[in-house]
C-alpha cells in the first residue's frame, strides 16, 4: 500500500485477475488504475529495475529506454481507443455510416470516417508523481468518474502537470520541470473540452463534466 502500491503488480503480475492486469511481458505491465479519474484510465509500468524507482524526467532521459516506452504506450493507445471504440463508437451514425462504406459494393467517397477514438487517449505523467514506481497514465480524456473528488485531481491531468509522453526528453529549461512554483494544481478549473472557466467551483465543474461526457461520447 502508500507509495509503494504499484510494486506489488511489477513484482508479481501473473497474480491478479484480467479486471487488475490488463497484459504483462518480461518489460511491461499494464494495470486499470484503482481510482480512475475518467471512464478509462490505465497504467503501464515500466518493470526495469534500474527505471522503476526514478522519476519520469529521469528515467527518460535514457534515451533507448524512452523509445521502448513510447512504443510499448503507442501499443496501449491503441488497445485504449479500441476500448472506446467498443464502449461509444459501435452505435454511433458515423460508425454505421463506415461499416456500410466497408460492406458496400462502390461505396461513395463522402462517408464519414470512423471516429480517430486514438485522439481522445492521453498518455503521459504528472509532473510530482504521488506513487514511487514510474508509471506512465493512459487515460481517456473525459475526466468523468466518481473517483475525481478533488480539486488536484481535475487539475493533475488538465494542465501542465500532466506531461505527454511524446513531450520527452524535455528541455533543461522546461517550465514544466517546476510544477510547485508553476502552481498547476492550484490554477482556477478550465474544461477540458470547450475551454469555460469555473474558478475554484468544483460541484459546478462536476456537474460540467457530465455535460460533457454526454456530448464527447456521441461526438
Ligand atoms: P500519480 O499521481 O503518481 O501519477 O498517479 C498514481 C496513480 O496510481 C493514481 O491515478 C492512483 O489512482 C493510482 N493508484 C494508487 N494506488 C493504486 C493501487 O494500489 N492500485 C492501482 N491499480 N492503482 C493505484
Ligand atoms: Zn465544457
Amino acid at each position: 500500500g502508500g507509495r509503494d502500491g504499484l510494486g506489488a503488480y511489477i513484482s508479481k503480475p501473473e497474480t491478479f485477475p484480467p479486471s487488475v492486469v490488463v497484459y504483462y511481458n518480461d518489460d511491461f505491465v499494464t494495470i486499470h488504475d484503482m481510482f480512475p479519474k475518467s471512464s478509462l484510465h490505465l497504467l503501464l509500468l515500466p518493470r526495469d529495475p534500474t527505471k522503476t524507482r526514478l522519476h519520469p524526467f529521469e528515467a527518460f532521459e535514457d534515451p533507448e529506454f524512452l523509445a521502448k516506452v513510447k512504443a510499448e504506450v503507442q501499443k496501449l493507445r491503441h488497445l485504449a481507443a479500441s476500448e472506446l471504440r467498443r464502449l461509444y463508437g459501435k452505435d454511433s451514425a458515423q460508425e454505421q455510416a463506415r461499416q456500410a462504406a466497408l460492406t458496400a459494393e462502390s461505396p461513395p467517397d463522402d462517408l464519414p470516417p470512423g471516429r480517430e477514438w486514438e485522439q481522445e487517449i492521453m498518455c503521459g505523467v504528472h509532473a510530482v508523481p504521488s506513487m514511487s514506481h514510474l508509471h506512465v497514465h493512459v487515460i481517456s480524456v473525459d475526466r468523468y468518474s466518481e473517483r475525481l473528488k478533488h480539486r488536484k485531481h481535475y487539475n493533475s491531468f488538465a494542465t501542465p502537470f500532466f506531461v505527454p509522453i511524446g513531450d520527452f526528453p524535455l528541455k533543461p529549461e522546461d517550465v514544466r520541470r517546476h510544477p510547485t512554483r508553476e502552481g498547476y494544481l492550484k490554477r482556477d478549473f478550465v474544461c477540458w473540452r470547450c475551454g469555460r472557466g469555473f474558478g475554484n467551483r468544483f460541484a459546478e465543474l462536476k456537474t460540467h463534466l457530465e455535460e460533457e461526457f454526454i456530448e464527447w461520447k456521441k461526438a
